[in-house]
């Protein structure tokens, strides 16, 4: 996956645009909203619409 232009904030369901882009996901970020500053607790915009559209899920890096 190509780094997005924003990720999605799990907690608060904001966009978050500064956050670091590493090996296909995310390794840093922080939200300015809510304070969340761990990685798994945000989304990918492209992560968050397929969630959207259908339950099952294939990652391939596993
Ligand atoms: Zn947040």
């Amino acid at each position: 996956m190509s780094e997005p232009e924003f990720i999605i904030c799990n907690e608060c369901d904001n966009p978050v645009y500064v956050f670091e882009w590493k090996d296909g996901r995310i390794s840093e970020a922080v939200c300015t909203t809510c304070g969340n500053d761990k990685p798994a607790l945000f989304t990918t915009d492209e992560e968050y619409g397929e969630d959207m559209a259908s339950d099952s899920r294939y990652d391939p890096s596993e």
